[in-house]
């Protein structure tokens, strides 16, 4: 069987390196990606955030299985028996809600702790207690992970799967794909960029925020959508404890990051969130306006903060219920898709490059069942709805 695999990134690597370690010198896998440096991927402009804390239980299945992988990188990833640098840290996901949000947090509780995942819910007097610089008077309750979250360097990891991926026989062709050619209701190649057309069995959407392009090239709507996140490094003189990843009710989210602190908005409902936003131009109004006010009301410590330097990224969004697109399209059987995973992607890419890698060379979901993820979904007219976004 022949594999295109279009994009790259976390994703793209990940899909390429388990139809390799499944399909072995049966599959003959090739991947385009124009930029080997991924500086505009999503995978390398991250938050690089690893947590438990879904609403839905394969979410956390998958973020499991991607918290093994990242942790073991040296038994999943190395080549050549050399050491793999993720640059992976442990820590956890604080979620602060207040009454209106409390049962939601319950609720999510229940759907992790029977996924396996261990999260303890706080009154706010224990979350002061445990986080004294946290202020917590006008919360109701707080979920705290305590096992299998943490932060990693989202641009190693993608590079170390795409590595992995090659020393397996997967061939990467530093090219864009420009177009597809299709023959009755199959796509049956691919036109890259250099003037070559690849055919293939299958070809296999990873293309992150730019799914939407891609499938248009093709003729087959892909409702994935390309909005920019800001991300800014901060510093805090006041000299505070490391944080975990906090999730605060006003839609703001912050975490330590070496000796000082990253963090970032997120529209919430009926907030403005344009297509394709440049890249290159972060909001840097969104410290002022949206950031600093929520996080010096939640650490007073925070009053003081200065922002060092701030990046922006695509969230490669799924608005119709937030959770990504796995498997074949439905108006194409061998156009697979693997994405809109709206912010959480690079932790889920191990565990959607291995359901899609079983399931496009056995027919079958195997390990975990992803189905919930089918395009088809999106034809029905049927949400799988993830509410714990970020
Ligand atoms: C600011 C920010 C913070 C985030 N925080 C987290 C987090 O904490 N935890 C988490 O799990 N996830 C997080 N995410 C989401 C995560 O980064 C993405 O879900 C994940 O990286 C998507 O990987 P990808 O490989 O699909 O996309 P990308 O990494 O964007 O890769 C797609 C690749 O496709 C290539 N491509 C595009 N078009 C074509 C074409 N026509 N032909 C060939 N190649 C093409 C591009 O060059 C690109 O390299 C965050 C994202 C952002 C932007």
């Amino acid at each position: 069987m022949r594999v295109l695999v279009i994009g790259g990134g976390a994703i793209g690597a990940a899909v390429a390196m388990f139809l390799k370690r499944l399909g072995g010198a049966s599959v003959d896998v090739q991947v385009a990606e124009p930029d080997p440096t991924l500086a505009r991927s999503s995978s390398a402009l991250s938050a690089g955030s690893v947590r438990q804390q879904f609403s839905n239980a394969v979410n956390v299945q998958m973020s499991s299985f991607g918290h093994q992988v990242i942790s073991q990188a040296d038994d999943w990833l190395a080549v050549d028996g050399q050491p793999v640098h993720v640059g992976w840290m442990d820590g956890a996901y604080l979620f602060c809600a207040t009454e209106a949000g409390a049962p939601v947090l319950r609720r999510n509780q229940a759907v992790q702790a029977a996924a396996g995942a261990e999260v303890a819910l706080l009154s706010p007097e224990a979350a002061s207690r445990q986080m004294p610089w946290l202020r917590t008077d006008d919360l109701a309750l707080a979920a705290l992970g305590q096992g299998r979250e943490g932060w990693l360097d989202g641009d190693a990891f993608a590079r170390a799967l795409g590595a992995k991926a090659r020393s397996l026989g997967a061939v990467w062709r530093r090219a864009r794909v420009v177009g597809f050619d299709r023959r009755g209701d199959h796509l049956a190649a691919a036109r890259l960029d250099t003037g070559e057309a690849v055919s293939a069995d299958a070809f296999v959407n990873a293309a992150g925020p730019w799914a939407g392009a891609l499938g248009a090239l093709a003729g087959l709507p892909v409702p994935v959508f390309a909005r920019r996140r800001t991300v800014f490094a901060l510093r805090c003189p006041t000299p505070l404890p490391p944080t975990p990843l906090v999730v605060d009710p006003a839609g703001v989210w912050f975490r330590s990051e070496g000796a000082g602190f990253i963090g970032g908005w997120s529209p919430g409902e009926g907030d403005d969130d344009p297509d394709d936003l440049p890249l290159d131009q972060p909001d840097l109004a969104q410290f002022e306006e949206r950031l600093w006010p929520a996080l010096a009301h939640r650490v007073p410590a925070f009053e003081a903060l200065r922002v060092q330097r701030a990046w922006a990224g695509y969230y490669e969004v799924h608005p119709l219920d937030h959770n990504a697109l796995i498997g074949p399209h439905p108006h194409c059987a061998n156009f697979w898709l693997c994405n809109g995973f709206s912010g959480h992607g690079l932790q889920h890419a191990p565990a959607a490059g291995r359901g899609l890698a079983e399931c496009l060379l056995t027919g079958r979901w195997q390990t975990l069942d992803l189905s919930a993820f089918s395009p088809q979904r999106v034809v029905s007219g049927r949400p799988f709805v993830e509410q714990a976004i970020i």
